[in-house]
């Protein structure tokens, strides 16, 4: 399936056009992606199951004869241009810029001959929110660079290409599920990727012809001390692994997990690990159910998923815990924070036609507690990174 022109891709087009004078030679769109289920399992090689979201990142994009890049974006209202000498290390380019100029390092570290460009951003992807627009961003930058110069880099490579921009160039520490989501998810279906061997599987999930809807509400929380929290929770990880004499967490099976955490010093450890099992064991219970056509039965798994991640691995934040409590008692059949913690969004599956009297439930009780209005979208399944025309 392809992207409809509508108006993201219209505002990519009118920057570009305002920018370098002339049309865009083509199109490319890459979605913003949430996470259905399996949290903090990526880095323990385990298993997670995002899904593309409707909004997206459109960037328009020419060759530049010079051999030059230069990217504006719609959003920052900035016009930014790098050279050979800017790409042959990270550091030079900074700031979002950083995401372009790295997949343009990325490209080059991979032996291929990018093609200078000229490139226009657009965007509905929220920034921060943790739906991935850093991704999208360099997904849809990845693209347009591949089909400008008739690159050869299959579809299987391009997430660690992508990832490294992010993590070497830019210096974000980001697993593959981002990067693997917008660029491999497909319409209808949600990507059951194993972290550790980089492998993919579509599942069906055609929430329209359930009737289900995916309402997915952004808490507005502030994120509070999220990378140093997230750093912890990595290090409590690795040394669980190596107490147990294990690679990695995802090597432990869910039985006998009570037996396995007895050889655990502290309770503190104990649970931290209980999460990231637990939690791997419900993305293989999600997938056989949507496998089974039973995406109605998926909800506690959901609401487990976020129980864990409170009680557990102690990630989340009240804002999300209001959210989930209002969305759950107004009628959603599951309901969990998605991403990392500390703040984000936080996804409910309702049945479509009480997607309205969800989020006005959790509206009201944000009211009662004086947290920031939250906001709401409604999630469907949709494709990974294309090219637009
Ligand atoms: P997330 O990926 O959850 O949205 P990140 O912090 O990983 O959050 O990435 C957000 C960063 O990506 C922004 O701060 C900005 O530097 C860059 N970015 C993403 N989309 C755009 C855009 N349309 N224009 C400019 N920068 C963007
Ligand atoms: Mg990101």
């Amino acid at each position: 399936m392809t992207f409809p022109a509508d108006n993201v891709a219209e505002r990519a087009t009118t920057c570009f056009r305002n920018t370098y004078g002339q049309p865009p030679a083509g199109r490319w769109a890459a979605p913003g992606r949430v996470n259905l289920i399996g949290e903090h399992t990526d880095y323990n090689d385990g298993f997670v199951l995002p899904f593309a979201l409707p909004l997206r990142t459109v960037v328009a994009a020419a060759p530049q004869p010079t051999g030059n890049w230069t990217v504006r974006s719609e959003l920052t209202g900035e016009t930014v241009t790098f050279g050979t000498d800017d790409v042959s290390r990270p550091g030079r380019v900074t700031g979002w810029a950083a995401y372009v100029a790295g997949v343009v390092w990325a490209l080059r570290e991979a032996g291929l001959g990018v093609p200078g460009a000229r490139l226009a951003v657009a965007s509905d992807v929220p920034l921060g929110a943790g739906l991935s627009s850093s991704a999208a961003l360099e997904a849809a930058v990845l693209t347009a660079l591949v089909d400008l110069g008739g690159l050869e880099l299959s579809t299987d490579k391009q997430p660690r290409l992508a990832q490294r921009a992010e993590n070497q160039y830019v210096g974000a520490p980001t697993g593959i599920m981002d990067q693997s989501a917008v660029i491999r998810c497909r319409t209808g279906h949600a990507l059951f990727l194993d972290c550790r061997t980089g492998q993919v599987e579509h599942i069906p999930f055609d929430l329209g012809s359930a009737g289900l809807a995916v309402l997915v509400i952004d808490s507005r929380a502030p994120h509070r001390h999220a990378d140093g929290e997230y750093a912890g929770r990595r290090a409590s990880c690795e040394k669980a692994a190596a107490l147990l004499g294990v690679t990695a967490l995802r090597d432990l099976p869910a039985t006998g997990l009570d037996d396995t955490l007895t050889r655990l010093p502290d309770s503190e450890i104990r649970r931290r690990v209980r999460h990231v099992v637990t939690e791997n064991q419900r993305v293989l219970d999600t997938v056989a159910l949507l496998n089974a056509g039973q995406a109605r039965r998926i909800g506690p798994l959901l609401t487990a998923s976020h129980a864990s991640m409170r009680d557990d691995f102690a990630i989340t934040v009240p804002e999300v815990d209001t959210a989930v409590d209002a969305a759950l008692a107004a009628g959603a059949l599951g309901a969990r924070m998605t991403g990392g913690g500390f703040g984000g969004c936080v996804l409910a599956l309702v049945e479509a036609d009480r997607s309205d009297r969800v989020g006005a439930a959790v509206a009201a009780a944000y009211t009662d507690r004086a947290f920031a209005a939250p906001s709401f979208f409604t999630a469907t399944p949709s494709p990974g990174v294309t090219r637009i025309d």
